[in-house]
Order: structure tokens, then C-alpha cells, then sequence
């Protein structure tokens, strides 16, 4: 048995005298963790003494920690209360929820609260008794609060800012929150208070932004690896793009919670319709829907097993649960910061999880025609077609995934072993000759009839199909009519795709549509560039069936042996039952690879418990004597 483990056994760790040994005690104790998550540590220690930081960490790396350990250790060191400012007010009641599993005093200040509860609030500030405060921003920097915070900064009782999501306040960040200027007040008014900025946001303008506006200059930058190895990057050609998903999830993920994206609310409702009729737990999500009913379906995810959740992009942002098994996008992003943040939700936990995107030429064009015919200057937008051209790159690339999403955040790796690519590599084929016809067809076309068309009409010319408005525009006569006779529509569209993401062909929003070229078109006519595709399958690839296919066969974190599986099932009820008591998502009770691994054990004593990951003191305090009688009776 490890020392801490021991010392969790005495009475004495109850005690008020109790002082931790060190950060790592606190993280094993409260949550229950063996070892630290890649810059934890350092970044852990550096605000525990005082410092200020600016902490980059890609979604799911464990950011909270960052925070809460050095709260606690400042807290019984006596420094008093970390302020937590946050934008996601529908989260605090959870994560506050989560700190009390875990036996940490903390409470939210927001405007869910009513005059009463948030007087209750504020009287336990003054009496000392909380170690963790979120609140958001706008309530942050109102006169009554900053006279609270004033009081406990002059009795020394001020211990730590933590300014989670800040990206929030750049303009250039997706989520820009006007309140979170108003934050260099803490600085002013509180010279000597350590402050830490969180964000998963990487670009550089939004990091410089952050720190300016914050004034976090002087703050020491924590930037972590990008990589979530844990998710497995899939992009697969759009045919029929429901189906597709519709079979993704019956065979690699039946029964797990997943979240879907789509573009327009509208897709999102026929999406959810179409997967709950078939048997599979879904709910929309989107900003048409009232607030309320958003909030429902929100808390739904977040409580409920297995639910899948179809959205516009408006859902997300901190969603903290750690159990949602894929993301899949049926609709393609506006770029990859934006593909990768959406990704970044599945698998929290560090178990295996998916990311599976279907995309095709539709999607090229809406994006497209999205930045052209936006509001924006053309400089922004030609950045917006750059940064789509650079998503395109990723879609259509034969090579490692990862290794291009990585280098996109300016971070060299070698090939992943975990994404399609690598996994399946494609066969790749000269589409030089492919490219060629297709770029010389739409430049006759154009010089036949002095304007452009889309590309359902010029696959028709390629393959030589006398359409009635091939014949109508007398385009059976161009020398390049059925020159591609020998291609399939999909091997076509999969080359006018490169050449799209090529910036060799661009998509013309004002007239239709059309399809023009650009000067990148030259070197390949004129044979000098060489274009490598991906092969289009022509039926798609199907996955191994996993497990018994049904919606509801119940799947483990691990593989487990049927006794173990019974225990686990069990478990997982029980804990339900628990997390319904009290109010709160279950995997706020325990995760599913704690539940699997006591279900694995089979303990039958409170020292078989200990050492768990994710069994901190206070939960095996509270729930051990349970969760023996649950095993013992499975
Ligand atoms: P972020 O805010 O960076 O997206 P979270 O703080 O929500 O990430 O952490 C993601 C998940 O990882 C949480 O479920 C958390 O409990 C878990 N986690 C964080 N640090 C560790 C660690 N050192 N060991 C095990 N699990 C961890
Ligand atoms: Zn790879």
C-alpha cells in the first residue's frame, strides 16, 4: 500500500491540522488520480507559490486541475478563496457538484441563483467557508461583489483568480464576450493576487490578445502538445451522408453518447428525427430552439446514458463530460480550428474515441459561398478561404491525419498509427490526365458560351451525356465532350474536389455556382504539377461489427469477462440511482472506467477499493460500503 493510501486510512487526514505533503497528495487524496497529465505538474506548482500563468491546453487535456489543485493547497495554507470566472453558466451547478463528491467546499455565483441563495453564497465568502468560487463574469465586476472581494483582500483572504475560457475576450477567439474586458479590474485592484488564464484556443493572434487585454504579459505560458491520441480521426466521402452516419454509429458505437454536427437547424431536427426512429436516443440542439428547452436537452446529454446529441455549432462550449464516445460531423467546418475544437469533446476520459466527418463537394461550395457572400472585408475573407482551403487539404490528404491537424497548430509528430489513413492507407492514383480533362472542359465550356456552369453539367460534358441542357448549349461539340467516359460521376467528383482544394478551380457564388478557373489551373494543363488523389470506393468500407450491433447492448471501458460485465451493469445502476439523488450527471459520481475497473477487481473489502483511479478519500468515504454491497449482490 502507497503512503497516501496509508495516510487516507488514519483518522488523522480529517483533521483541520492536516497540511498536504505536496501537490501529487492532493491530486491522489481528493481526486483520486495516480500521476499528473503531461505540464500539469509544472503548471500546478508555479500558481500554487504565486505565480501568474497563461495555460494552452487542447480540450479534454485536464485543464480544471490546473486550478483546483493549487485553490486547495492555497486554501489550507491559508490564503482563502480562488475565484473561478467562467462564461458557462448552465455548467457551474455541475462542476460545483463535482467539487462536493470530491469533498471540496465550493459554491457558484450567477444568475440562476435567486436574492436568497446568492445572499447564502456571499455569507459563506465571508465566513471563509469555500475554497473554490465560480462565477461569471458580468456579476464579477458589480460594485457589491468587488466590496466582497475588497474585504477578503484585506484580510489576506484572496488567494487566486483563474479566468477559464479566455479566449473569450478576443475578438478574434469564436467566442467573444464584451464582460471579459471589464476583467483588468481584478489586476488594478488586487496587485499581488496570482491570476491564470485558461484557454483551448491555440492561434497566435488569439494567445496575443489574451495576454494583452488581460495583462498577463509578465505571466509564464504553459502551451501543451495538441495531440489527443486517444481519438481516432476518420474522413469518409458524403454519398448519403444519414445513412453513413446512421451505420457509423450502429456499428462502432451503438449505445454510446456521441455528439452529431450538422450546419442548419433544420437538418439538425431531420437528423434527430431520423436516428430516434430508428431506435437510437438523440435530441437537437440549436439557437432556434427557446433557451429553456436548450437547457433541457443540454442537462439531458449530460445526465442521461447513451444519448446522442445533434447540433449546430452552437452547442459545446465546455461541455465537460468525459464519456461522449464520437463526434461526427456531417456537415463539413468552417476551418480546422474549428474542426478540432468540435472533435476535442470526444473522450475526455483518455479512453478511445472517434472522429468521423463525411464531406463532399456540396459542402466545399456552401462554405465557400458562406465567406463570399459574407458581410466581412475582403481581407478577412481571403484568410476564411485560406483556412478552408487548409481543412480541404486534410479531407482529401492520403497520408496521417493527425500529422497535418498537429502541424496545422505549428507542432511536428510522425505518422499516428490511429486514423484512417494510417489504419487503412488508400490507394492513391495519378489523376493528373482526370484533372486535366475536367480543367480543359470547363475552360471550352466557358469559351463556347461565354459564361460558366456547375459542376453537375460539366461531369455530363466529361462523360459524354446528352443531357437536354448539354444539347440545348450545343456542348456535344466540344472536342473534350465524353473524353472522361471510362471515369465514374464519384471518380470525377472526387478529382473536381482536389482541384477545388487545389485553388486550381474556384466556385463562382455570384453567378450560380459556376465553376471558373483560377492561374493555379496553368501547371496543371499544362502537365508541369502532377495531382495525387485518393481512391473514391465505390462501395463504401464496412467496419467489423462490434459487439451485438444493438442499440442497447451494454459496452465497457475494457474488456470484462460476463461475471465482470454483470458487475458492472450493476454498478452502473447504482450509480445512476446516486447521481439522480443528487442532482448531478453520473459520471460526476464516478467515471465509467472507475466503475469498470472496481467491476473488474471484484473487491471485497475497503483496501481492495483503494488506489482506483478516480476513487479520491471522500468517495470511497461516502460510497465504498455501497459499492461492496452492489458487487457483492451482482
Ligand atoms: P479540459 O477542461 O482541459 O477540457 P478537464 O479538466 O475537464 O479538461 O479534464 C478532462 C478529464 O480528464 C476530466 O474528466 C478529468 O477528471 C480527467 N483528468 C484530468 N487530469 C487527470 C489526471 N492527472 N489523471 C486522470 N484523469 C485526469
Ligand atoms: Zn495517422
Amino acid at each position: 500500500m502507497r503512503a497516501w493510501q496509508l495516510r487516507a486510512l488514519s483518522p488523522f487526514f480529517t483533521s483541520p491540522a492536516y497540511i498536504p505533503l505536496s501537490y501529487l497528495s492532493i491530486l491522489q487524496e481528493v481526486f483520486g488520480y495516480d500521476s499528473f497529465r503531461g505540464p500539469q505538474q509544472s503548471i500546478i506548482e508555479h500558481v500554487g507559490e504565486g505565480g501568474d500563468a497563461l495555460v494552452l491546453m487542447p480540450t479534454g487535456g485536464g485543464k480544471s486541475l490546473c486550478y483546483q489543485i493549487p485553490a486547495i493547497a492555497r486554501q489550507r495554507a491559508g490564503h482563502g478563496i480562488t475565484v473561478v470566472i467562467s462564461p458557462l453558466i448552465a455548467l457551474m451547478h455541475d462542476q460545483v457538484g463535482a467539487l462536493h463528491e470530491a469533498g471540496v467546499s465550493a459554491a457558484f455565483l450567477n444568475s440562476t441563483l435567486s436574492g436568497e441563495e446568492a445572499y447564502q453564497v456571499e455569507q459563506r465568502l465571508l465566513r471563509g467557508d469555500v475554497t473554490l468560487l465560480y462565477a461569471a463574469p458580468e456579476r464579477v465586476t458589480t460594485p457589491r461583489f468587488l466590496a466582497q472581494l475588497d474585504s477578503l483582500f484585506e484580510r489576506g483572504q484572496l488567494s487566486l483568480f483563474a479566468i477559464d475560457e479566455a479566449h473569450c475576450v478576443s475578438q478574434w477567439g469564436h467566442d467573444f464576450r464584451p464582460e471579459y474586458r471589464a476583467l483588468t479590474v481584478l489586476h488594478e485592484r488586487y496587485p499581488g493576487v496570482p491570476r491564470m488564464a485558461l484557454t483551448a484556443t491555440a492561434d497566435d493572434l488569439t494567445r496575443a490578445d489574451v495576454l494583452e487585454r488581460l495583462q498577463l504579459e509578465q505571466a509564464r505560458a504553459f502551451i501543451s502538445s495538441f495531440d489527443r491520441p486517444n481519438i481516432r480521426y476518420t474522413i469518409v466521402e458524403k454519398r448519403e451522408g444519414s445513412t453513413q452516419l446512421l451505420r457509423f454509429i450502429e456499428r462502432e458505437h451503438a449505445g454510446d453518447a456521441g455528439i452529431v454536427y450538422c450546419q442548419s437547424r433544420k437538418k439538425v431536427e431531420d437528423i434527430a428525427d431520423m436516428l430516434r426512429q430508428t431506435g437510437i436516443k438523440a435530441l437537437p440542439y440549436h439557437a432556434g430552439l427557446d433557451s429553456k428547452l436548450r437547457q433541457t436537452h443540454q442537462d439531458r446529454f449530460l445526465r442521461e446514458e447513451g444519448m446522442v446529441m445533434v447540433a449546430t455549432i452552437a452547442f459545446g462550449m465546455g461541455i465537460d463530460k468525459p464519456d461522449v464516445r464520437f463526434v461526427a460531423h456531417l456537415d463539413m467546418p468552417k476551418n480546422i480550428e474549428g474542426y478540432y475544437q468540435e472533435t476535442g469533446r470526444a473522450g475526455r476520459d483518455g479512453l478511445s474515441a472517434d472522429a468521423w466527418m463525411c464531406y463532399g463537394l456540396q459542402d466545399v461550395v456552401n462554405q465557400r459561398r458562406m465567406i463570399d457572400e459574407g458581410p466581412a472585408e475582403e481581407d478577412f475573407k481571403q484568410v476564411m478561404r485560406g483556412k478552408l482551403e487548409a481543412l480541404l487539404g486534410l479531407a482529401e490528404a492520403t497520408d496521417c491525419r493527425r500529422v497535418r491537424l498537429l502541424a496545422y497548430f505549428g507542432q511536428a509528430s510522425k505518422a499516428c498509427g490511429n486514423c484512417d489513413n494510417c489504419l487503412h492507407p488508400p490507394a492513391v492514383w495519378d489523376g493528373s490526365e482526370a484533372a486535366q480533362m475536367l480543367l480543359s472542359t470547363i475552360y471550352r465550356i466557358q469559351q463556347h458560351s461565354g459564361i460558366s456552369f456547375g459542376a453537375g453539367h460539366l461531369m455530363d460534358v466529361v462523360r459524354g451525356k446528352r443531357s437536354e441542357k448539354v444539347l440545348q448549349h450545343g456542348h456535344e461539340n466540344l472536342s473534350t465532350f465524353g473524353v472522361g467516359r471510362a471515369l465514374t460521376e464519384l471518380q470525377l467528383r472526387g478529382v473536381l474536389r482536389q482541384l477545388l482544394a487545389l485553388g486550381a478551380v474556384m466556385v463562382d457564388v455570384q453567378a450560380f455556382n459556376t465553376l471558373v478557373l483560377t492561374p493555379q489551373a496553368r501547371p496543371i494543363l499544362k502537365g508541369e504539377q502532377a495531382v495525387r488523389l485518393r481512391h473514391s470506393l465505390s462501395t463504401p468500407k464496412v467496419a467489423k461489427v462490434k459487439g451485438t450491433g444493438s442499440a442497447s447492448a451494454l459496452k465497457a471501458p475494457v474488456d470484462l469477462d460476463a461475471a465482470a460485465l454483470a458487475r458492472y451493469a450493476a454498478l452502473k445502476a447504482w450509480r445512476a440511482e446516486v447521481a439522480r439523488e443528487h442532482n448531478l450527471p453520473a459520471y460526476v459520481i464516478f467515471h465509467d472506467a472507475t466503475l469498470a475497473a472496481i467491476a473488474q477487481l471484484a473487491p471485497s473489502s475497503i483496501g481492495d477499493l483503494q488506489g482506483i483511479s478516480g476513487m479520491g478519500v471522500k468517495k470511497l468515504e461516502a460510497y465504498a460500503s455501497e459499492v461492496l454491497r452492489v458487487v457483492a449482490q451482482a
